[in-house]
Order: structure tokens, then C-alpha cells, then sequence
């Protein structure tokens, strides 16, 4: 007799493979699918900072709880993702800057992230690293790194525990709805589950066609680079307040480079092609940053795909119009918070209600308010 699984979770990024491992822990039977290995798109690649002074305001009490469950990774993944909880510093450096960081630190602070502004002496106090060139800091002892290299492998080793049926290098190509539930359809064969949760990143626009969802995703194409191992040189997480630097050393010596400074390519083709000037503007920045930086080389630079909704918020949620069907990603700094939105979601799956509400995506099937009528 074919198996029907309680739930097949498409695409294991952090957002699904959180889900599949808590619905599977609350007892239901779950499969996995992921065209490639697991968490080797966005959850594989990205900067690894879990910091709330990058994170949009709304999603901030999330964040909080999200940055929680990273730093005891080893209760309930219970495998290591290298995560360093450590200060994290958003710089400003003109007049211009430090007003939009006082402004937008005061509404992260609204919404419950600890983050207080510092003048330049102390920012350099807690990150003596620093450019004597910072006006103010914003400062947040809420903050921090993983090595999202190591997701995969830590989610891996948590989902097989939990015995969910993993199925890496196992492209969906479409879903039949029918009598009871779902059919998944791939190369090596239909598989079939009573729910299913789309989990796809930037392929969540395509995986909602199959259930004639249009939801529109713009797709991010974020520059990354990482130094040689060095001696070291900063001890916190950086960024600065337009956003456009995000830094960190890690324990072995290397520092990685970004801040979502964009390079070439689309969701059918990935990062495609390194744009040199932007890069170098970036690492131009960390330098002003952090001045020690200048004696570091680079070792590496590469691209990964960030999905992004149009109000810049989740899609977590029930799709609507069709039963028993969820959708979950588009977070905003989601390795940040993804662990946590997944959870709420799997609450929400399991039937139980989920401690914060989740971001239903019907808000984003209605026509965009911002867009003006034709005359
Ligand atoms: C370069 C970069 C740097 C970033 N830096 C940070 C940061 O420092 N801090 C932070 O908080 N956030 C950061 N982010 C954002 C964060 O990485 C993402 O929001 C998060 O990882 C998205 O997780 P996801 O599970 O939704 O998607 P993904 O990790 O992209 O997972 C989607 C999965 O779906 C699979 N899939 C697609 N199509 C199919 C199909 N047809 N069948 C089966 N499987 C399929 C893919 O193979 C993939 O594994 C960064 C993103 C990028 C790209």
C-alpha cells in the first residue's frame, strides 16, 4: 500500500527543515524534499549574523525569541551550528547617518530589541577594533553569528533523529490535489502526504503556481566575501546604519564581508556573476570599519538568493482556497528568525495556537494599495 505521509515539507532551507523536525517531534509522520542537499541554497550561504539591528521592526519580538533558540541550538537541534552570542554594533559615521540610526534604533527599542546608542569613545571601548572615525553606535548585547556552513549538517543529523524521511537530490516537480490530500510529483516517483508545507525560498513563487497561487517574490542576489584566516581583529558583530555592511570574525580567524550589496543572476540561474566594484566597495567600507582589516586578503567571494515578499514581511501561513496547504518563508533576516517563524508555523500545523501570530499571505493576494489605478 502507498505511504501517505501527515505532511511532505517542500524545500529544506532553515524554514522548512525547522518545520519538518518540530511537526515530526509533535508526532506526525513528515517527508522532506529538497531538490539538492539540505540547507545549501540561502541557509547554507548566507552571512550567518543573527542580530536584531538589521531586522524589520515588526519582526523584532520574533527575532528576540528566534536569537534564543540559536544560542541553545544544542537543546533542541542539538547539533552545533557554531553559534557566538556577542555585542553587535551598528556604526554611523556622519551627521546624516547618525540621525537615521537614532531613529530606527528607537523603534527597534520600541519593539523590545535592547539596543541603546553609544558615542564614538564608547563604541571603542566595547569594540576597541573600531575606526576612531565613528560619531555614534548603536549598541545591542542581543546579537551574534552562526557558521551557516553547518546547518545543513546540524539539521541532517536532528531530522533523521526524529525520524523524518529525508529526501535530498529529490526535485517536486508539481502537486495534484486529490481525495485526502496531495501527490508530489518527481523523477523518482509520486509521493503522497495529507498536507503540505512549501518551503522554497525564492522558489516559493513557482512552488504556489501549482496550486494557482500567483504570489509575486522578488529575488535578492547578495554579495558575499570572507578573508584568509587573520590574527584577530574585532570581537563583536558590525554593521553600519544604512545597512549596506554586516561583519564578523570568526573563532578560526577568517572574517566575512557582506552587508546585501547585489550581484548578477535570477531565481532559474542563481548568482550568476560577481560585480568587482561592489565588492570592493564593500570591503572598502569593512576597512573604514575596522582598520586592521586593510593587512587581511580575500580568500572567497560568492552570491546566494534572497526571496523578498512585496510589504518586505513573511509568508507563513494557510494558503487560502486550498486545504490543509501552508506556505513559510520571505523572512527579512531569515536565518535570524526563521527558526523561530517555522516553529509557529508547525504549532499552527499541529493544531495547537502559535504564541505569536503568523503572516498569512491573503494580505499579498489582494491588489497592491501603493500601485495607482489606471485613469
Ligand atoms: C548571501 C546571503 C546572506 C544573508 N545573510 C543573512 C544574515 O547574515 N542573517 C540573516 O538573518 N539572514 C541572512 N540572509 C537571509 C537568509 O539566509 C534567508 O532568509 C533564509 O536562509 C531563507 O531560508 P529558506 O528556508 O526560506 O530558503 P532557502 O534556504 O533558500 O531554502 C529553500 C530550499 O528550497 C529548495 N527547492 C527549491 N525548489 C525546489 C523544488 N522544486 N523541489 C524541492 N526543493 C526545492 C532549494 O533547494 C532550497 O534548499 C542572507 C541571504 C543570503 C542569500
Amino acid at each position: 500500500m502507498t505511504r501517505v505521509h501527515d505532511l511532505a515539507v517542500v524545500g529544506g532551507g532553515v524554514h522548512g527543515a525547522t518545520a519538518a523536525l518540530f511537526c515530526a517531534r509533535g508526532g506526525m509522520d513528515v517527508a522532506l524534499l529538497d531538490r539538492g542537499p539540505l540547507c545549501r541554497e540561502a541557509s547554507g550561504v548566507n552571512a550567518g549574523t543573527l542580530t536584531m539591528q538589521m531586522t524589520r521592526v515588526a519582526l523584532i519580538p520574533y527575532a528576540l525569541r528566534a536569537h534564543a533558540m540559536w544560542a541553545s541550538a544544542s537543546e533542541w537541534l542539538g547539533h552545533d551550528v557554531g553559534v557566538v552570542v556577542c555585542d553587535g554594533l551598528s556604526l554611523a559615521f556622519t551627521e546624516q547617518e547618525a540621525e537615521i540610526l537614532t531613529y530606527r534604533a528607537g523603534k527597534r527599542r520600541e519593539a523590545g530589541a535592547p539596543i541603546r546608542i553609544v558615542d564614538g569613545r564608547e563604541a571603542k571601548r566595547i569594540e576597541p577594533g573600531l575606526s576612531d572615525e565613528v560619531l555614534i553606535a548603536g549598541h545591542c548585547e542581543v546579537d551574534g553569528y552562526a557558521n551557516a556552513y553547518l546547518t545543513g549538517l546540524a539539521y541532517r543529523r536532528a531530522l533523521i533523529e526524529a525520524g523524518v524521511a529525508l529526501h535530498e537530490n529529490r526535485a517536486v516537480e508539481g502537486v495534484d490535489q486529490g481525495d485526502g490530500g496531495f501527490t508530489l510529483r518527481t523523477a523518482q516517483g509520486p509521493l503522497r502526504a495529507r498536507r503540505i508545507l512549501l518551503a522554497g525560498g525564492v522558489w516559493i513563487e513557482p512552488m504556489l503556481a501549482w496550486l494557482g497561487v500567483d504570489l509575486p517574490i522578488k529575488t535578492l542576489i547578495n554579495q558575499l566575501a570572507v578573508t584568509e584566516r587573520v590574527a584577530p581583529v574585532m570581537q563583536t558583530v558590525i554593521g553600519v546604519a544604512s545597512g549596506l555592511l554586516s561583519l564578523k570574525q570568526y573563532p578560526h580567524g577568517t572574517v566575512v564581508i557582506g552587508g546585501g550589496w547585489q550581484a548578477v543572476g535570477d531565481r532559474e540561474r542563481g548568482g550568476v556573476e560577481l560585480l568587482p566594484e561592489r565588492l570592493v566597495g564593500n570591503v572598502r567600507l569593512a576597512c573604514h570599519a575596522v582598520p586592521a582589516l586593510g593587512h587581511a586578503r580575500l580568500a572567497r567571494a560568492w552570491a546566494g538568493l534572497e526571496a523578498e515578499t512585496r510589504d518586505a514581511l513573511p509568508a507563513a501561513g494557510p494558503v487560502p482556497g486550498v486545504n490543509e496547504a501552508y506556505v513559510c518563508g520571505s523572512v527579512h533576516s531569515g536565518y535570524t528568525s526563521g527558526p523561530y517563524i517555522a516553529r509557529l508555523l508547525a504549532d499552527r500545523i499541529l493544531g495547537r495556537e502559535p504564541d505569536l501570530p503568523l503572516f498569512p499571505i491573503d494580505r499579498l493576494l489582494a491588489p497592491d494599495p501603493s500601485e495607482g489605478t489606471a485613469p
